[in-house]
């Protein structure tokens, strides 16, 4: 699904190209050398040469400071060949992550991370939406599995995935329970899901037994171990008893990078007073 989307998205490049003259620019900033960063960004540089999308990466030392970054960032906000500007996470613990995204042009907010950005979401205003819970929406809808009226569980409430999932499945009429470290009977609430989001990164934690039968489980964690990564399901057991179910790595992690061009070129389309047809 998100090779199709990949391509999708080449095709919607080369309109922008053809009735603008224009080519979306994507710019990541890499503060440090997080080991697991640096695959992700480079997966990122990947994904965009693939649809079209020029990226460039801002790398900067470990010991930049908060002024540093801060002026990076405001020289991306004023360069009219950017349109989607992102910072990668983590950065190093004497930075402050929040403000930093604060600081971003809300309209080059690709990851969505934006207060403004998170604000238009609750609203149920039209927003960037942050990239994972968006590929995990594109997917429920292109496997026609529609969320009104069923009961959708999220696990984890982070800013990044679990608050924004749990607002997307609301605004798109499920009723919705998020649960976290401090829920009583994790199992209890995970059995009643049609939909489950897991998204915690604890490898295993939600086994067979805590699955209702037929039930979409969408695994977005992903933890380092020994051989390569692992989700948050015990992917072998669950699968038989789930009516769907995606595997790590390959599921979430794909789409989410193909959101995240889907985001930039659609910055860029703003930008340049572009509407793709249909
Ligand atoms: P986070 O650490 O910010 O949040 C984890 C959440 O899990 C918290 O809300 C916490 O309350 C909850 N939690 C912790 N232990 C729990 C337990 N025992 N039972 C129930 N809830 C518990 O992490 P995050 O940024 O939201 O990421 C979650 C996972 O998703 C991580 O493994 C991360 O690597 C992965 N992730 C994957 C993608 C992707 O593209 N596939 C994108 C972002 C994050």
């Amino acid at each position: 699904m998100a090779a199709g989307i990949r391509k999708d998205l080449a095709r919607r490049v080369a309109k922008l190209a053809e009735y603008r003259h224009a080519t979306p620019g994507l710019a990541v900033i890499l503060v440090g050398d997080d080991p697991a960063s640096q695959i992700y960004v480079r997966n990122k540089e990947k994904a965009a040469a693939e649809v079209g999308v020029r990226s460039g990466v801002y790398r900067l030392p470990a010991t930049a400071t908060q002024d540093q970054v801060l002026a990076t960032i405001r020289e991306l906000n004023a360069d009219a060949a950017i349109h989607g500007i992102l910072v990668q996470s983590p950065v190093p613990r004497h930075l402050s992550f929040e403000a930093l995204v604060a600081a971003i042009d809300p309209a080059k907010d690709v990851d969505g991370f934006h207060p403004i950005n998170l604000g238009r979401l609750v609203r149920g205003q039209p927003c960037t939406v942050a990239c994972t819970p968006k590929g995990v929406m594109t997917m429920l809808r292109r496997y026609g599995i529609d969320p009104s009226g069923k009961h959708a569980v999220v696990v984890g409430r982070s800013t990044v995935v679990g608050k924004p999932m749990s607002l997307l499945l609301l605004e798109a009429d499920a009723t919705v329970t998020v649960c976290h470290r401090y829920t009583e009977d994790l199992a209890h609430h995970t059995r009643q899901a049609d939909i489950l989001v897991v998204a915690v990164g604890r490898p295993g934690l939600i086994t067979a037994d805590m699955v209702k039968p037929g039930a979409a489980v969408i695994d977005v964690g992903i933890t380092r171990v020994e051989g390569g990564i692992a989700g948050d399901v015990d992917f072998a057991a669950v699968r038989e008893v789930a009516g769907w179910i995606t595997p790590v790595p390959g599921g979430v992690g794909p789409m989410t990078v193909a959101m995240l061009m889907e985001n930039a070129i659609e910055a860029a389309e703003r930008h340049y007073h572009y509407a793709p047809a249909g």
